[in-house]
Protein backbone atom coordinates (compact mmCIF):
# COMPACT_ATOMS: atom_id res chain seq x y z
CA UNK A 1 0.00 0.00 0.00
CA UNK A 2 1.58 3.44 -0.76
CA UNK A 3 1.70 6.05 1.26
CA UNK A 4 -1.02 8.16 0.10
CA UNK A 5 -3.75 5.42 0.44
CA UNK A 6 -2.20 4.64 3.36
CA UNK A 7 -3.53 7.58 5.18
CA UNK A 8 -6.98 7.34 3.71
CA UNK A 9 -6.98 4.10 5.72
CA UNK A 10 -5.80 5.13 8.72
CA UNK A 11 -8.84 7.88 8.83
CA UNK A 12 -10.59 4.95 8.24
CA UNK A 13 -9.38 3.11 11.41
CA UNK A 14 -9.37 6.33 13.69
CA UNK A 15 -13.35 6.57 12.46
CA UNK A 16 -14.23 3.24 14.15
CA UNK A 17 -11.30 2.76 16.76
CA UNK A 18 -12.76 6.56 18.29
CA UNK A 19 -16.40 6.13 17.26
CA UNK A 20 -16.40 8.77 14.48
CA UNK A 21 -17.90 6.32 11.51
CA UNK A 22 -18.67 2.83 11.69
CA UNK A 23 -20.00 0.38 8.50
CA UNK A 24 -24.05 0.53 8.19
CA UNK A 25 -25.65 -2.53 10.04
CA UNK A 26 -21.79 -4.02 10.52
CA UNK A 27 -22.69 -7.12 12.64
CA UNK A 28 -24.92 -7.76 9.52
CA UNK A 29 -21.81 -7.94 7.26
CA UNK A 30 -22.39 -4.20 6.04
CA UNK A 31 -24.25 -2.11 3.47
CA UNK A 32 -22.04 -1.22 0.50
CA UNK A 33 -21.89 2.96 0.45
CA UNK A 34 -23.98 3.22 3.45
CA UNK A 35 -22.13 4.74 7.23
CA UNK A 36 -23.38 5.10 10.66
CA UNK A 37 -22.55 8.17 12.39
CA UNK A 38 -20.87 7.56 16.13
CA UNK A 39 -21.00 9.70 19.41
CA UNK A 40 -18.19 11.81 17.74
CA UNK A 41 -19.00 11.59 14.31
CA UNK A 42 -22.14 13.19 14.75
CA UNK A 43 -20.55 16.25 16.75
CA UNK A 44 -17.98 16.98 13.70
CA UNK A 45 -21.40 16.36 11.29
CA UNK A 46 -23.42 18.79 13.74
CA UNK A 47 -20.43 21.68 13.65
CA UNK A 48 -20.33 21.73 9.56
CA UNK A 49 -23.75 21.69 9.24
CA UNK A 50 -24.24 24.49 11.78
CA UNK A 51 -21.32 26.51 9.97
CA UNK A 52 -23.28 25.99 7.01
CA UNK A 53 -26.52 26.79 9.15
CA UNK A 54 -25.14 30.19 10.45
CA UNK A 55 -23.03 31.39 6.85
CA UNK A 56 -25.46 30.97 4.40
CA UNK A 57 -28.98 30.97 6.19
CA UNK A 58 -28.93 32.73 10.41
CA UNK A 59 -26.72 35.75 8.82
CA UNK A 60 -28.49 36.29 5.39
CA UNK A 61 -31.35 38.20 5.09
CA UNK A 62 -32.29 37.23 1.86
CA UNK A 63 -32.07 33.71 2.55
CA UNK A 64 -34.91 31.52 3.75
CA UNK A 65 -34.03 27.88 5.01
CA UNK A 66 -36.59 24.72 4.84
CA UNK A 67 -36.38 21.24 5.39
CA UNK A 68 -38.67 19.57 2.91
CA UNK A 69 -39.26 15.95 2.79
CA UNK A 70 -36.78 12.70 1.88
CA UNK A 71 -40.13 10.38 -0.12
CA UNK A 72 -41.07 12.61 -3.31
CA UNK A 73 -43.57 11.90 -5.77
CA UNK A 74 -42.32 10.00 -9.40
CA UNK A 75 -43.68 13.55 -10.97
CA UNK A 76 -41.26 15.76 -9.28
CA UNK A 77 -38.68 13.45 -10.72
CA UNK A 78 -40.33 13.30 -14.33
CA UNK A 79 -40.22 17.37 -14.14
CA UNK A 80 -36.82 17.77 -12.84
CA UNK A 81 -35.45 15.21 -15.78
CA UNK A 82 -34.60 12.51 -13.34
CA UNK A 83 -36.16 9.48 -14.45
CA UNK A 84 -34.76 10.62 -17.77
CA UNK A 85 -31.88 11.90 -17.42
CA UNK A 86 -29.96 11.26 -13.99
CA UNK A 87 -27.55 8.52 -14.92
CA UNK A 88 -24.06 7.35 -15.33
CA UNK A 89 -22.20 5.60 -17.86
CA UNK A 90 -22.23 1.14 -17.01
CA UNK A 91 -20.36 -1.97 -18.24
CA UNK A 92 -20.31 -4.92 -16.72
CA UNK A 93 -17.58 -7.78 -16.73
CA UNK A 94 -17.77 -10.57 -18.96
CA UNK A 95 -16.09 -12.88 -16.60
CA UNK A 96 -17.87 -12.14 -13.36
CA UNK A 97 -20.84 -9.98 -13.81
CA UNK A 98 -19.82 -7.32 -11.68
CA UNK A 99 -20.58 -3.83 -12.79
CA UNK A 100 -18.65 -0.55 -12.58
CA UNK A 101 -18.98 2.83 -14.07
CA UNK A 102 -17.73 3.27 -17.02
CA UNK A 103 -16.46 6.65 -16.67
CA UNK A 104 -14.69 5.93 -13.68
CA UNK A 105 -10.99 4.53 -14.72
CA UNK A 106 -9.47 3.78 -11.02
CA UNK A 107 -12.98 1.65 -10.60
CA UNK A 108 -12.03 -0.15 -14.25
CA UNK A 109 -8.46 -0.67 -13.59
CA UNK A 110 -9.09 -2.30 -9.76
CA UNK A 111 -11.23 -4.67 -11.37
CA UNK A 112 -8.57 -5.61 -14.28
CA UNK A 113 -6.14 -6.07 -11.57
CA UNK A 114 -8.18 -8.72 -10.18
CA UNK A 115 -8.51 -10.90 -12.90
CA UNK A 116 -5.35 -10.29 -14.25
CA UNK A 117 -4.24 -12.20 -10.79
CA UNK A 118 -5.89 -15.11 -12.10
CA UNK A 119 -4.04 -14.90 -15.62
CA UNK A 120 -7.99 -13.72 -16.74
CA UNK A 121 -8.14 -10.89 -19.74
CA UNK A 122 -11.58 -9.01 -18.48
CA UNK A 123 -13.47 -8.41 -21.25
CA UNK A 124 -16.46 -5.75 -21.11
CA UNK A 125 -19.85 -5.18 -22.26
CA UNK A 126 -20.82 -2.16 -24.31
CA UNK A 127 -21.61 0.73 -21.69
CA UNK A 128 -25.18 1.05 -20.98
CA UNK A 129 -26.66 4.20 -19.04
CA UNK A 130 -28.17 3.41 -15.50
CA UNK A 131 -30.74 5.62 -13.55
CA UNK A 132 -29.29 6.09 -9.95
CA UNK A 133 -32.72 6.88 -8.64
CA UNK A 134 -33.68 4.93 -5.47
CA UNK A 135 -37.40 3.79 -6.15
CA UNK A 136 -40.33 2.56 -3.34
CA UNK A 137 -43.80 2.44 -2.99
CA UNK A 138 -45.71 3.79 -0.81
CA UNK A 139 -49.68 2.58 0.29
CA UNK A 140 -51.11 -0.39 1.91
CA UNK A 141 -52.19 -2.38 -1.60
CA UNK A 142 -50.04 -3.43 -4.07
CA UNK A 143 -52.94 -2.03 -6.62
CA UNK A 144 -53.02 1.47 -5.07
CA UNK A 145 -49.67 1.70 -4.17
CA UNK A 146 -47.83 5.24 -5.71
CA UNK A 147 -44.07 5.03 -6.89
CA UNK A 148 -42.24 7.19 -4.64
CA UNK A 149 -38.26 7.88 -4.84
CA UNK A 150 -35.93 8.94 -2.11
CA UNK A 151 -34.73 11.93 -3.79
CA UNK A 152 -31.71 11.81 -5.37
CA UNK A 153 -31.14 15.35 -4.82
CA UNK A 154 -32.55 18.22 -2.25
CA UNK A 155 -32.87 20.78 -4.73
CA UNK A 156 -36.25 19.33 -5.66
CA UNK A 157 -37.78 20.07 -2.16
CA UNK A 158 -36.62 23.57 -2.51
CA UNK A 159 -38.15 23.91 -5.95
CA UNK A 160 -41.41 22.46 -5.09
CA UNK A 161 -41.90 25.17 -2.35
CA UNK A 162 -41.08 28.31 -4.54
CA UNK A 163 -44.77 29.35 -4.28
CA UNK A 164 -45.14 28.59 -0.83
CA UNK A 165 -42.15 30.60 -0.12
CA UNK A 166 -43.48 33.54 -2.12
CA UNK A 167 -46.99 33.19 -0.56
CA UNK A 168 -45.80 32.84 2.98
CA UNK A 169 -42.61 34.78 3.35
CA UNK A 170 -43.10 37.64 0.32
CA UNK A 171 -39.85 38.04 -0.49
CA UNK A 172 -38.40 39.87 -3.06
CA UNK A 173 -36.05 38.93 -5.45
CA UNK A 174 -33.33 38.19 -4.94
CA UNK A 175 -33.62 35.88 -2.74
CA UNK A 176 -32.62 32.72 -1.52
CA UNK A 177 -34.13 28.82 0.06
CA UNK A 178 -31.71 26.91 1.65
CA UNK A 179 -31.52 23.60 3.40
CA UNK A 180 -29.96 20.51 4.78
CA UNK A 181 -30.60 16.82 4.23
CA UNK A 182 -30.24 13.66 3.20
CA UNK A 183 -30.28 12.19 -0.50
CA UNK A 184 -29.91 9.09 -1.86
CA UNK A 185 -28.01 7.67 -4.83
CA UNK A 186 -27.67 4.00 -6.09
CA UNK A 187 -24.09 5.03 -6.94
CA UNK A 188 -22.98 1.55 -9.29
CA UNK A 189 -19.16 1.82 -7.47
CA UNK A 190 -19.70 3.59 -4.11
CA UNK A 191 -16.41 3.85 -2.87
CA UNK A 192 -13.56 6.06 -0.98
CA UNK A 193 -15.33 5.71 2.06
CA UNK A 194 -17.45 8.47 3.03
CA UNK A 195 -16.77 10.19 -0.73
CA UNK A 196 -19.23 8.38 -2.44
CA UNK A 197 -22.32 6.77 -0.66
CA UNK A 198 -25.33 5.50 -1.59
CA UNK A 199 -26.69 7.81 1.08
CA UNK A 200 -25.70 10.66 2.19
CA UNK A 201 -26.07 14.52 2.89
CA UNK A 202 -26.16 17.99 1.51
CA UNK A 203 -26.17 21.42 2.12
CA UNK A 204 -27.78 23.28 -0.45
CA UNK A 205 -28.47 27.22 -1.34
CA UNK A 206 -31.21 27.87 -4.53
CA UNK A 207 -30.67 31.31 -4.67
CA UNK A 208 -33.79 32.78 -7.57
CA UNK A 209 -33.07 35.59 -9.49
CA UNK A 210 -34.10 37.89 -12.72
CA UNK A 211 -33.72 36.54 -15.84
CA UNK A 212 -30.79 38.41 -17.27
CA UNK A 213 -27.55 37.20 -18.54
CA UNK A 214 -25.81 40.64 -16.76
CA UNK A 215 -27.47 39.61 -13.17
CA UNK A 216 -26.72 36.13 -14.00
CA UNK A 217 -22.97 36.52 -14.53
CA UNK A 218 -22.68 38.51 -11.22
CA UNK A 219 -24.63 36.02 -8.99
CA UNK A 220 -22.76 33.11 -10.43
CA UNK A 221 -19.59 34.85 -9.49
CA UNK A 222 -20.17 36.07 -6.46
CA UNK A 223 -21.96 32.57 -4.64
CA UNK A 224 -19.28 30.89 -6.30
CA UNK A 225 -16.70 32.71 -4.26
CA UNK A 226 -18.97 32.79 -1.47
CA UNK A 227 -19.00 29.06 -1.34
CA UNK A 228 -15.14 28.55 -1.63
CA UNK A 229 -14.61 31.13 1.70
CA UNK A 230 -17.44 28.81 3.21
CA UNK A 231 -14.97 25.82 2.78
CA UNK A 232 -12.03 27.52 3.52
CA UNK A 233 -13.35 28.45 6.91
CA UNK A 234 -13.58 24.78 7.56
CA UNK A 235 -9.98 24.94 8.29
CA UNK A 236 -8.17 23.67 5.05
CA UNK A 237 -4.90 25.08 3.45
CA UNK A 238 -5.90 27.21 0.48
CA UNK A 239 -3.19 25.36 -2.07
CA UNK A 240 -5.17 22.63 -1.18
CA UNK A 241 -8.60 23.92 -2.64
CA UNK A 242 -9.32 24.74 -6.15
CA UNK A 243 -11.98 25.64 -8.82
CA UNK A 244 -12.74 23.70 -11.66
CA UNK A 245 -15.24 24.53 -14.39
CA UNK A 246 -17.64 21.11 -16.23
CA UNK A 247 -17.10 20.82 -19.24
CA UNK A 248 -20.10 20.69 -21.63
CA UNK A 249 -19.97 17.21 -21.97
CA UNK A 250 -19.66 16.57 -18.13
CA UNK A 251 -22.22 19.34 -16.93
CA UNK A 252 -25.75 18.01 -15.56
CA UNK A 253 -28.72 18.36 -17.51
CA UNK A 254 -29.93 21.43 -15.70
CA UNK A 255 -26.86 23.51 -16.14
CA UNK A 256 -26.33 26.49 -18.10
CA UNK A 257 -22.92 26.33 -16.43
CA UNK A 258 -20.65 24.55 -13.64
CA UNK A 259 -17.95 24.89 -11.07
CA UNK A 260 -16.68 22.45 -8.88
CA UNK A 261 -14.64 23.05 -5.46
CA UNK A 262 -12.37 20.24 -5.43
CA UNK A 263 -9.89 19.10 -2.68
CA UNK A 264 -6.90 17.19 -3.06
CA UNK A 265 -7.07 14.11 -2.04
CA UNK A 266 -4.60 11.63 -0.94
CA UNK A 267 -6.95 8.80 -2.83
CA UNK A 268 -6.99 10.03 -6.32
CA UNK A 269 -5.90 13.63 -6.43
CA UNK A 270 -8.40 16.43 -7.14
CA UNK A 271 -12.20 15.42 -6.48
CA UNK A 272 -15.60 17.26 -6.13
CA UNK A 273 -16.65 19.05 -3.08
CA UNK A 274 -18.84 20.90 -3.58
CA UNK A 275 -20.55 22.09 -7.05
CA UNK A 276 -22.06 25.80 -7.77
CA UNK A 277 -24.25 25.42 -10.96
CA UNK A 278 -26.47 28.05 -12.98
CA UNK A 279 -29.57 26.11 -13.49
CA UNK A 280 -31.15 29.05 -14.85
CA UNK A 281 -35.13 28.28 -15.35
CA UNK A 282 -34.63 24.67 -15.83
CA UNK A 283 -36.62 23.49 -12.88
CA UNK A 284 -38.95 26.11 -12.49
CA UNK A 285 -40.16 25.97 -16.18
CA UNK A 286 -40.54 21.97 -15.66
CA UNK A 287 -42.35 21.83 -12.62
CA UNK A 288 -44.66 24.77 -13.74
CA UNK A 289 -45.30 22.39 -17.07
CA UNK A 290 -45.89 19.34 -15.02
CA UNK A 291 -47.64 20.82 -11.78
CA UNK A 292 -49.42 23.33 -14.11
CA UNK A 293 -48.94 25.81 -11.06
CA UNK A 294 -47.97 29.07 -12.58
CA UNK A 295 -44.54 29.25 -10.72
CA UNK A 296 -43.41 32.99 -11.90
CA UNK A 297 -42.50 35.83 -9.89
CA UNK A 298 -44.19 39.08 -9.79
CA UNK A 299 -42.24 41.97 -9.85
CA UNK A 300 -43.91 44.78 -8.22
CA UNK A 301 -41.79 47.72 -8.84
CA UNK A 302 -41.20 46.72 -12.56
CA UNK A 303 -44.21 45.32 -12.91
CA UNK A 304 -42.96 42.20 -14.65
CA UNK A 305 -43.70 38.91 -14.56
CA UNK A 306 -40.97 36.18 -14.96
CA UNK A 307 -39.52 32.58 -14.12
CA UNK A 308 -37.38 33.43 -11.88
CA UNK A 309 -33.44 31.64 -12.73
CA UNK A 310 -31.80 29.57 -10.42
CA UNK A 311 -27.77 29.87 -9.18
CA UNK A 312 -27.21 26.94 -6.73
CA UNK A 313 -24.44 26.03 -4.40
CA UNK A 314 -24.42 22.35 -3.55
CA UNK A 315 -21.94 20.69 -1.05
CA UNK A 316 -22.07 16.91 0.42
CA UNK A 317 -21.86 17.07 4.42
CA UNK A 318 -20.10 13.65 4.24
CA UNK A 319 -17.20 14.83 1.92
CA UNK A 320 -16.49 18.16 3.96
CA UNK A 321 -16.32 15.62 6.84
CA UNK A 322 -14.19 13.60 5.05
CA UNK A 323 -12.03 16.16 3.49
CA UNK A 324 -11.64 17.62 7.15
CA UNK A 325 -10.68 14.43 8.52
CA UNK A 326 -7.95 13.92 5.84
CA UNK A 327 -6.22 17.50 6.08
CA UNK A 328 -6.25 17.60 10.02
CA UNK A 329 -4.60 14.46 10.26
CA UNK A 330 -0.99 14.54 11.64
CA UNK A 331 1.39 12.02 13.28
CA UNK A 332 4.48 13.57 14.50
CA UNK A 333 7.11 13.01 18.02
CA UNK A 334 6.25 14.31 21.49
CA UNK A 335 9.01 14.20 23.59
CA UNK A 336 10.35 10.53 22.81
CA UNK A 337 6.50 9.26 21.85
CA UNK A 338 4.91 8.97 18.28
CA UNK A 339 1.32 10.36 18.59
CA UNK A 340 -1.22 11.37 16.08
CA UNK A 341 -3.66 14.17 16.11
CA UNK A 342 -6.09 15.45 14.34
CA UNK A 343 -4.95 19.55 13.59
CA UNK A 344 -9.09 20.49 13.72
CA UNK A 345 -10.00 24.21 14.33
CA UNK A 346 -12.04 24.50 17.41
CA UNK A 347 -14.81 25.18 15.77
CA UNK A 348 -14.92 22.07 14.35
CA UNK A 349 -13.29 19.68 17.16
CA UNK A 350 -16.24 17.65 18.47
CA UNK A 351 -15.02 17.64 21.87
CA UNK A 352 -13.15 21.36 22.73
CA UNK A 353 -12.22 20.93 26.02
CA UNK A 354 -10.98 17.92 28.31
CA UNK A 355 -10.72 17.86 32.06
CA UNK A 356 -8.88 14.90 34.07
CA UNK A 357 -7.78 14.67 37.72
CA UNK A 358 -4.42 14.18 38.14
CA UNK A 359 -5.33 10.47 39.66
CA UNK A 360 -8.79 8.94 39.92
CA UNK A 361 -8.57 7.65 43.45
CA UNK A 362 -7.95 10.94 45.51
CA UNK A 363 -11.37 11.60 45.84
CA UNK A 364 -10.36 15.90 46.38
CA UNK A 365 -8.49 15.62 42.78
CA UNK A 366 -11.64 14.37 41.14
CA UNK A 367 -14.22 16.65 43.08
CA UNK A 368 -12.35 19.85 42.45
CA UNK A 369 -11.88 18.35 38.39
CA UNK A 370 -15.55 17.87 38.31
CA UNK A 371 -16.36 21.26 39.84
CA UNK A 372 -14.14 22.67 37.01
CA UNK A 373 -15.50 20.34 34.30
CA UNK A 374 -19.29 21.55 35.25
CA UNK A 375 -18.23 24.83 35.00
CA UNK A 376 -16.32 24.81 31.28
CA UNK A 377 -19.50 22.72 30.08
CA UNK A 378 -21.86 25.67 30.99
CA UNK A 379 -19.62 28.13 28.81
CA UNK A 380 -18.33 25.85 26.31
CA UNK A 381 -21.14 23.45 26.05
CA UNK A 382 -19.05 20.25 24.28
CA UNK A 383 -16.80 19.60 27.13
CA UNK A 384 -15.92 16.01 28.27
CA UNK A 385 -14.53 14.69 31.95
CA UNK A 386 -12.08 12.19 31.84
CA UNK A 387 -10.52 9.26 34.21
CA UNK A 388 -10.16 6.39 32.34
CA UNK A 389 -6.55 5.07 32.78
CA UNK A 390 -2.88 7.09 33.28
CA UNK A 391 -2.73 10.54 31.96
CA UNK A 392 -0.80 9.69 28.96
CA UNK A 393 -3.19 7.67 27.59
CA UNK A 394 -6.09 10.31 28.06
CA UNK A 395 -3.97 12.89 26.03
CA UNK A 396 -3.64 10.49 23.25
CA UNK A 397 -7.38 9.47 22.78
CA UNK A 398 -7.66 13.51 22.81
CA UNK A 399 -5.16 14.09 20.69
CA UNK A 400 -6.54 11.60 17.85
CA UNK A 401 -10.30 12.86 18.44
CA UNK A 402 -8.85 16.54 17.82
CA UNK A 403 -9.35 18.53 21.26
CA UNK A 404 -7.45 21.53 21.57
CA UNK A 405 -7.35 21.75 24.70
CA UNK A 406 -7.00 19.35 27.53
CA UNK A 407 -6.80 20.42 31.71
CA UNK A 408 -5.45 18.63 34.53
CA UNK A 409 -6.50 19.27 38.37
CA UNK A 410 -3.26 18.22 40.41
CA UNK A 411 -2.14 18.37 43.86
CA UNK A 412 -0.83 21.97 43.20
CA UNK A 413 -4.19 23.05 42.26
CA UNK A 414 -5.27 21.94 45.73
CA UNK A 415 -3.02 22.55 47.79
CA UNK A 416 -1.09 25.62 47.11
CA UNK A 417 -3.90 27.19 44.48
CA UNK A 418 -1.86 27.27 41.88
CA UNK A 419 -4.59 26.94 38.99
CA UNK A 420 -5.17 24.60 36.59
CA UNK A 421 -2.40 23.07 33.86
CA UNK A 422 -4.08 23.45 30.39
CA UNK A 423 -2.07 21.44 27.64
CA UNK A 424 -2.37 22.27 24.01
CA UNK A 425 -2.83 19.72 21.81
CA UNK A 426 -1.01 20.81 18.57
CA UNK A 427 2.43 21.92 20.74
CA UNK A 428 1.85 19.51 23.73
CA UNK A 429 3.15 22.39 26.04
CA UNK A 430 1.43 23.03 29.32
CA UNK A 431 0.82 26.32 30.91
CA UNK A 432 -0.47 27.08 34.30
CA UNK A 433 -3.81 28.87 34.36
CA UNK A 434 -5.56 30.24 37.82
CA UNK A 435 -9.36 29.12 37.81
CA UNK A 436 -10.30 32.49 37.87
CA UNK A 437 -8.23 33.43 34.47
CA UNK A 438 -9.31 30.05 33.04
CA UNK A 439 -12.76 31.03 31.26
CA UNK A 440 -11.72 34.29 29.66
CA UNK A 441 -8.17 32.80 28.35
CA UNK A 442 -9.99 29.71 27.26
CA UNK A 443 -12.58 31.90 25.10
CA UNK A 444 -10.03 34.22 23.56
CA UNK A 445 -8.35 31.16 22.33
CA UNK A 446 -11.14 29.75 20.55
CA UNK A 447 -11.38 33.21 18.77
P1 LIG B 1 -19.91 13.24 -8.60
O1 LIG B 1 -19.53 13.85 -9.93
O2 LIG B 1 -18.75 13.08 -7.66
O3 LIG B 1 -20.77 12.02 -8.74
P2 LIG B 1 -22.06 15.04 -8.62
O4 LIG B 1 -21.52 16.10 -9.55
O5 LIG B 1 -23.03 14.07 -9.15
O6 LIG B 1 -20.85 14.31 -7.89
P3 LIG B 1 -23.87 16.83 -7.35
O7 LIG B 1 -25.08 16.23 -7.97
O8 LIG B 1 -23.39 18.13 -7.85
O9 LIG B 1 -22.68 15.75 -7.36
O10 LIG B 1 -24.09 16.88 -5.77
C1 LIG B 1 -23.65 17.94 -4.96
C2 LIG B 1 -22.73 17.47 -3.87
O11 LIG B 1 -23.28 16.35 -3.17
C3 LIG B 1 -21.37 17.00 -4.36
O12 LIG B 1 -20.49 18.09 -4.53
C4 LIG B 1 -20.92 16.09 -3.24
O13 LIG B 1 -20.31 16.84 -2.19
C5 LIG B 1 -22.22 15.50 -2.73
N1 LIG B 1 -22.38 14.14 -3.28
C6 LIG B 1 -22.85 13.80 -4.48
N2 LIG B 1 -22.88 12.47 -4.63
C7 LIG B 1 -22.39 11.94 -3.48
C8 LIG B 1 -22.17 10.61 -3.01
N3 LIG B 1 -22.48 9.56 -3.75
N4 LIG B 1 -21.66 10.43 -1.75
C9 LIG B 1 -21.37 11.49 -0.98
N5 LIG B 1 -21.56 12.78 -1.37
C10 LIG B 1 -22.06 13.01 -2.61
Amino acid sequence: MDEKNNKMEKIVSLCKRRGFVFQGSEIYGGLAGIFDYGPLGVELRNNIKQYFWQKFIIEREDVYGIGAAILMPEKVWEASGHTELFTDPLVECKICHERVRADQPEAIVEHEKIHKNEKKKVEWTEATTFNLLVGSKLGASEKTATQVYLRGEITQGAHVNFKNILDSMRPKIPFGIGQIGKAFRNEITPRDFLFRQREFEQMELQYYIKPNEVEGKKQYEYWKQFAFDWYLGLGFKKENLRFRQHTLDERAHYAKDAWDIEYNTPFGGWKEAWGIHHRADWDLKRHSEYSKIDMSYYDEGTKEKFIPWDIECSGGVDRAFLFVLLEAYREDELGKEKRVYLKLSPKMAPVKIAVFPLLKNKLALVEKAREVYKNLKKEFGAVEFDDNGNIGKRYRRQDEIGTPFCITIDFDTLEKKEGVTVRNRDTGKQERISEKDLISYLKEKFT
